[in-house]
């Protein structure tokens, strides 16, 4: 009897067209026990809910459904013990609510162990009625369990399986196995998307990850050692995709062993890491580089430097140059920052032409560049190179149409083993390049110590004579100009004076200093003011027809049309007339392309002021100047009056001057006039104006009156 019946479940379990063996067993332990109701329920994991994973009638599969199991019969059956009842169920199970609506009368469980004899699922047969041989019943059910569980390991196994599959399936890292011969096993979805290469494709193939091309064999050599003794290894490599384009991964390779700990699947994980090293080249470049130019930037630039002084060897040759572009603010006020820009960027293009890959050449300030010449065989090509770049900067830059000459004041100092550190090479270099920029600009020195001192005097000056600025402790001195004409004197020559810590410094050393960094706008701010101050004390003294000479270095030239009347409104501020000053200025300021001075000359004169050309001679004169701007005297420089010969004849350069002016139609003024002889050969060639120690040094403001009162002409 018993046989007929597994036979008939087996026999359906081999014929069931539907592939879920549990329903299948479910129903076939139904039709063969006569149950009302079969199932196979999964215990929660603290056995205390049981879920049904198929409930089966005589012949229907119903809908799953969970229960709590306190009080009920399956309560002894989940905690391993079988239960066997055959009409009392409901009158030993009073609390069962369920097992009373359902009408249940028989009933028999067993546990479903598993291999470590935990009960994990229940398999239940229900009766409505008595049972009528629960021993047979209870006995099939346990030949059965165990096929059930194994049934249901195998079904969790798969679904584990799937679930993995599918994770490895969807990852967005790219996975991808091989044998352990290297050949490819299987590769998810994201291989294909990342590669452009499908399963197909690479199936059996060696795959390139492991040996991509853009790696030397010992970087493989090297990472096949660590797979075999860790197992693992991970990096950073370069691959290529189906299409021959190369790109970065971060690439994770794992073995797999099989059971007897023999080698059998080599797995490797791997993701695009581009944007990320794009990322990264980004900061690594705007750490060093400079942005706007694209040469390296001044920090790493030091880096740089300090990484040469540290290897230098005395055999070899290497130099740091510094370069300032001259007058390149000035470029940025005339033409706008955008074309400053685009000449910096130009500038910086052209002195990395000229030097080789292995120099360096960066930006280091607004318009400062340093370039490191490293490791020459002697300095003669180092020269070569420096010589290079000025004949290079010879050649106009082109912008948005304009042409633009820009020069450079460089200054170079070479490594000398042992020596200097970074910051004291530096430091010489800038020495050297202040030289260059103080020689005129567009030129080159090399360091000396000489130099060093020099510049050392020129930072402590600037610092106190900006202090003596604010602290309004400079003077003014005014030196008489005699006219030859009316035998008296009918000006005077404002001349600064400062004293620094009771040490007369000359003008001819603080006033390019007040040049250099930016303080001459406020010095002649302040002479001119004295001046005003004084000649109007003078006029109210009776001294109504003096007129003062006040000087102006070309660096006051406002740059800006709108400031051209500052000049004017300080004369006139102190009630004074413009035709009551005379500006001096050199032929520096005279040259077409500085600033807005042709304006501001035709401004002053139109206004009344005079003009007048100092150290006439000295400079790089050129008469197209002098008719452009309004010149009123040419003052001749003290150094041909010196040199003046007592025979008239020899003193062709004096005479043409004179002769000159007069046919343009100016006054002439001869300035360091100290003997009696300059005096009477200077009356001879026609000079309007004398000035000099003849007739008086510079007198401060309180001796003018006395002197004026005073003054008699004497030519003998
Ligand atoms: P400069 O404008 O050519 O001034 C004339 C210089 O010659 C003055 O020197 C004056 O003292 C000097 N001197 C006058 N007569 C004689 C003489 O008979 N023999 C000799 N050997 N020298 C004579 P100082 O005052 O030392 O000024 C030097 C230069 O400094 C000036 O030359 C001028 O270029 C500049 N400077 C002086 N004061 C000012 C100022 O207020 N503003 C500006 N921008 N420059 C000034
Ligand atoms: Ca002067
Ligand atoms: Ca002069």
């Amino acid at each position: 009897m018993v046989e007929e019946k597994v036979k008939s479940i087996i026999d359906s379990l081999s014929h069931s067209a539907s592939d879920n063996f549990i329903d299948t067993i479910c129903l076939s332990l139904a039709k063969a026990i006569k149950a009302d109701i079969v199932f196979i329920a999964k215990l929660n994991p603290e056995r205390t809910i049981a879920t049904t994973l198929s409930l089966a009638t005589e012949d229907v599969i119903s809908d799953n459904f969970s229960y709590h199991l306190k009080a009920t019969p399956c309560q002894n059956v989940s905690q391993g013990q079988i239960c066997c009842h055959a009409d009392n169920a409901q009158a030993l199970y009073p609390d069962d609510q369920l097992l009373f609506d359902m009408g249940v009368i028989g009933y028999v469980g067993v546990p479903l162990k598993n291999n470590i004899d935990e009960t994990n699922a229940i398999l239940v047969a229900l009766y409505l009625k008595p049972i009528e041989n629960e021993v047979e019943v209870t006995s099939l059910f346990m030949l059965f369990s165990g096929m059930i569980i194994k049934e249901m390991e195998k079904q969790e196994l798969i679904e584990a399986l799937y679930t993995r599959n599918k994770i490895i399936e969807e990852s967005s890292e790219a996975i991808i196995v091989c044998d352990k011969h290297y050949k490819i096993t299987s590769v998810n979805k994201a291989y294909t998307r990342l590669t452009g290469y499908s399963f197909k494709e690479v199936q059996g193939e060696s795959p390139n990850i492991f040996s991509p091309g853009s790696h030397d064999k010992r970087f493989f050599k090297q990472m096949w050692k660590d797979i075999t003794k860790s197992g693992s290894w991970s990096g950073e490599v370069w691959n290529k995709k189906k299409n021959g384009q190369f790109f970065p991964e971060h690439l994770s390779i794992n073995t797999i062993y099989d059971e007897n700990n023999n080698i059998a699947h080599y797995v490797g994980f791997f993701f695009d890491i581009s944007k990320k090293k794009k990322a990264e080249q980004e900061i690594y470049r705007q750490a060093r580089f400079d942005i706007l130019t694209g040469v390296v930037n001044r920090s790493f630039f030091m880096e740089k430097l300090s990484l040469a002084v540290r290897s230098f060897k005395q055999n070899e040759q290497s130099a740091l140059l510094f370069m300032d572009l001259d007058l390149f603010k000035e470029v940025n006020d005339v033409h706008g920052h955008s074309f400053g820009d685009e000449l910096l960027i130009k500038v910086s293009n052209r002195l990395q032409s000229l030097t080789k890959s292995t120099d360096i050449v960066a930006r280091i300030s607004g318009d400062g560049f340093a370039i490191l010449l490293n490791n020459f065989v002697n300095d003669e090509i180092i020269n070569t190179i420096i010589t290079r770049i000025f004949s290079s900067f010879n050649e106009c830059f082109v912008i948005n149409g304009i042409s633009i000459r820009c020069t450079l004041s460089m200054g170079v100092v070479f490594f000398e083993e042992g020596k200097d550190d970074v910051s004291t090479l530096i430091k010489k270099a800038e020495y050297a390049m202040c030289h260059a920029k103080d020689n005129g600009r567009n030129s080159f020195s090399y360091f000396t110590q000489d130099m060093q001192n020099k510049v050392y005097r020129q930072f402590v000056l600037k610092k106190a004579l900006s202090e003596a600025l604010s602290n309004e402790s400079l003077t003014v001195v005014y030196q008489p100009i005699v006219s030859l004409a009316e035998e008296k004197v009918s000006k005077f020559e404002a001349l600064v004076r400062w004293q620094n810590d009771g040490v007369w410094v000359s003008p001819e050393e603080f006033i390019p200093i007040a040049e250099k960094f930016s303080l001459i706008k406020k010095l002649g701010e302040f002479v001119l003011a004295e001046a005003c101050r004084q000649l109007i004390e003078l006029k109210r003294q009776g001294y109504i027809n003096i007129q003062f000479n006040v000087n102006r270095s070309v660096y006051e030239i406002p740059l800006n049309r709108s400031e051209n009347d500052q000049w004017l409104m300080v004369i006139k501020e102190h009630r004074l007339e413009p035709s009551d000053i005379c500006f001096e200025l050199t032929e520096s300021a005279l040259a077409p392309d500085k600033r807005n001075n042709e304006r501001l000359f035709s401004q002053l004169t139109a206004a009344g002021c005079s003009i007048a050309l100092d150290d006439f001679g000295t400079g790089y004169s050129s008469l197209s100047y002098l008719r452009r701007i309004p010149v009123d005297y040419i003052k001749i420089d003290k150094s041909f009056i010196r040199d003046m010969s007592q025979n008239a004849e020899e003193n062709v350069l004096v005479s043409t001057i004179i002769a000159m002016s007069k046919s343009l139609g100016k006054k002439t003024v001869a300035e360091g006039v100290e003997t009696k002889e300059q005096l009477q050969l200077l009356t001879e060639l026609g000079c309007d104006f004398i000035q000099g120690y003849y007739f008086s040094k510079p007198l401060p403001c309180e001796d003018v009156v006395s002197y004026l009162a005073n003054f008699k002409y004497s030519a003998q």
